[in-house]
């Protein structure tokens, strides 16, 4: 059984997904860190991602792969756990800009593939519904305004004493909503049969709600 969440970020799809995981008794695979844990070595390599032949050779050096302890993923990048590195902005940034290049997606895409196939999981992502997972049993498209997304960021940023500038999240995260729905390889939009959740005026709490009770309908019809 599989779930698939897409959406921009900020909307809220890896604590939905996360809770979602947790009651259902699934593994929640957060697709968005393999992409962070890859950019992490372009990032420390320094890898100039305008030159095409540099990233494919960056990508055939960067071995992302992911283990689960106490239903926590860990991600690893060449066997180390970069769990705690890859949260930065910067990070974030890096990983849509060498998403763009489907010899970075194939590799992840097959990972992802290979989980869902051999467990039951609640995934989250850019591409999911679409390419990843184009038969999972419930699809969720979850978006909100960039104005909202841009100031739960910013909320968040603010209670880990980190400084921050409203504006600039809000132009990063449109930046980054520009670059992921435009790009050429299985760029960001709702499946068809996607079910569309929009959190902008819900609550964390209101916006699980929402997602449970799509799976209950979608579930309870198969
Ligand atoms: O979800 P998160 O913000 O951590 O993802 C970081 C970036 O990785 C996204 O902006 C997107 O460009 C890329 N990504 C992707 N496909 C996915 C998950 C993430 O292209 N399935």
């Amino acid at each position: 059984m599989n779930i698939a969440i897409d959406g921009p970020a900020g909307a809220g799809k890896s604590t939905v997904a996360k809770m979602l995981a947790k009651e259902l008794g699934f593994i929640y695979v957060d697709t968005g860190a393999m992409y962070r844990a890859a950019a992490l070595y372009f990032l420390m390599n320094d890898i100039d991602v305008s030159d095409e032949t540099a990233v494919a050779r960056a990508c055939e050096l960067t071995d992302v792969s992911i283990r689960f302890r106490e239903n926590e993923q860990q991600v690893l990048l060449n066997g180390d756990n970069v769990n705690g590195k890859i949260r930065r902005e910067e990070v974030g940034n890096m990983a849509s800009a060498i998403s763009v290049f489907p010899v970075v997606r194939q590799k992840l895409t097959a990972l992802q593939q290979k989980l869902a196939a051999s467990e039951d999981v609640v995934m989250d992502g850019r591409d999911i519904g679409t390419c990843v997972l184009p038969n999972a049993e419930v699809k969720i498209y979850l978006t909100a305004s960039v104005t909202a997304r841009a100031k739960r960021r910013y909320q968040e940023l603010l209670e880990r004493g980190e400084s921050c500038n409203l504006e600039e999240i809000q132009k990063d995260i449109s930046d980054r909503d520009y670059r992921d729905m435009h790009r050429d390889a299985s760029p960001l939009k709702q499946a068809d049969d996607a079910v569309f959740v929009d959190s902008s005026e819900l609550t964390l709490e209101e916006t699980a709600e929402a997602v449970r009770t799509v799976c209950q309908e979608k579930l309870s019809c198969g």
